[in-house]
């Protein structure tokens, strides 16, 4: 059976934290989008991790975790990932590679830092990990599947110099820069080849046979639905499709499969990077909740980066989930919440003095302001509670009022960034 976790929001909803849960019991956890970009915080028994390339199942011993073709492969950071988790007393993984997986080149993150560099302040809030030109060549047929570096070395070093014309141009004329060597970049290529041989599989193929064999598959995305390339706030997306539905063609399996999507949300609103963001706060409010959020504060796991933070938004979320096709909610990061007296919680948008349930377009975003409804806060510390009727009743409210206004099953509650700290919940609707 496959299960795909997946973000509702602008992603850090918590993602990683259910997948290493959830892989205690599953055989194969899966990447199928996205890169080196994001940042999913994992901790329990080994120590405290912030996983970029792997997969969040990589601590669980009966697991073999897989990088699926619809990734942005960065092998340089995926080795200096695994090295350093095998450092800390975590076991070597069981990791394969998906044959078809896009690489990120050099020069793809020289050219993602250029272009932030010549928008100056018009910038994306690109992390600069190279992940839009990797996708943007993937899309234009320039990029390089993990296999290709495996053909004839003659024929991958005719790919290299064809391809770095068409980047010299841009970089020449454009950026201003240094040209690439095209010979540097195919020794760089013989590098990767190396470092990557040990984990290539035909992934569909394997995924297949597991399927068969009657595996548990866990699918873990990466951001959420507002950065999903078609659905999200684009251009203020990222480069790949976020949505569990992508699960399919980024993993190589079939889309029936998916029989269970757990869409992730955060009980207060977060995003990195730019892009209309409606119950989003401000000031000593924001910092506040910022300081509090998550484990240790809402600050990137990749860039450090104070996240920009909010209310919980019923609107964006229940887009999220309908975009997911969610059977299941995990309600993630309660327990900061347990300082305010009053909990706004949007409940709707303003637009033009109307007010509406239904997300509009990213276009429409900016003219939108937040309706909230107060809900009473608990006042105390929910840490280490494993029963939802131990919940002090506010608490259960607010989870209740959320699941009323989404519309889709809460089966999950998420009170601490530890893997225990969990309570399953029976929904109500
Ligand atoms: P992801 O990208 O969706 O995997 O999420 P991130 O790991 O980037 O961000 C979520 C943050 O919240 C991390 O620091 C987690 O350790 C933390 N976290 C996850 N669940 C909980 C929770 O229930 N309570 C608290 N306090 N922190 C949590
Ligand atoms: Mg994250």
């Amino acid at each position: 059976m496959v299960k795909a976790i997946v973000g509702a929001n602008w992603g850090d909803e918590g993602k990683g934290k259910i997948t290493d849960m959830l892989a205690e019991n599953a055989d194969i956890v899966i990447r199928f989008q996205g890169g080196s970009n994001a940042g999913h915080t994992i901790k329990n028994k080994y120590g405290k991790f912030a996983l970029h390339m792997l997969p969040s199942g990589i601590f669980s011993e009966r697991t073999t975790c897989v990088l699926g073709n619809g990734v942005a492969l960065n092998i340089p950071k995926l080795i200096e990932e695994i090295n350093s988790l095998v450092e800390q007393g975590v076991p070597e993984p069981k990791l394969l590679v998906s044959d078809r997986a896009h690489i990120v080149m050099p020069y793809h993150i020289l050219l993602d830092g250029y272009e932030e560099a010549r928008l100056a302040g018009k910038a994306f809030g690109s992390t600069k990990s190279g992940i839009a030109p990797c996708y943007s060549d993937k899309y234009a047929k320039i990029g390089f599947q993990v296999k290709e570096l495996f053909m004839d070395e003659q024929a991958l070093r005719e790919r290299v110099e064809n391809v770095c014309v068409i980047k010299n141009t841009l970089i020449e004329h454009l950026y201003h820069q240094p040209a690439l060597v095209p010979e540097e970049i195919f020794q760089t290529l013989l590098e990767y080849r190396e470092m990557i041989r040990p984990y290539v599989a035909d992934t569909a193929l394997y995924l297949h046979k597991a399927l068969k064999e009657g595996k548990e598959i866990l699918l873990e995305g990466q951001l959420g639905t507002m950065k999903d390339m078609d659905h999200g706030i684009y251009p203020m997306v990222t480069s790949s499709n976020t949505l569990s539905g992508f699960g399919g063609p980024g993993a190589g399996i079939p889309p029936y499969e998916i029989k269970q999507v757990i869409a992730v949300t955060k009980a207060y609103s977060s995003s990195v990077g730019g892009g209309d963001f409606v119950s989003e706060i401000f000031g000593d409010e924001a910092e506040e909740l910022r300081r509090r959020g998550g484990d240790g504060g809402e600050y990137g796991a990749t860039t450090h980066r104070p996240r920009r933070v909010g209310w919980y938004d019923c609107v964006a979320s229940r887009y999220g989930c309908m975009l997911q096709g969610a059977t299941d909610v995990a309600l993630t990061v309660l327990d900061p919440l347990g300082y305010l007296d009053e909990i706004p919680l949007c409940v709707g948008y303003e637009k033009d003095g109307e007010v509406i349930q239904d997300m509009p377009h990213t276009t429409e975003l900016m003219h939108c302001k937040p309706v909230y409804k107060m809900m009473k806060g608990w006042k105390c510390d929910i840490t280490g509670i494993r029963k939802f009727e131990d919940l002090p009743i506010e608490c259960q409210e607010y989870v209740n009022e959320i699941e009323r206004q989404l519309g889709y099953p809460i089966t999950f509650v998420s009170n601490g960034p530890a893997r225990e700290d969990i309570i399953y919940r029976t929904p109500l609707i």
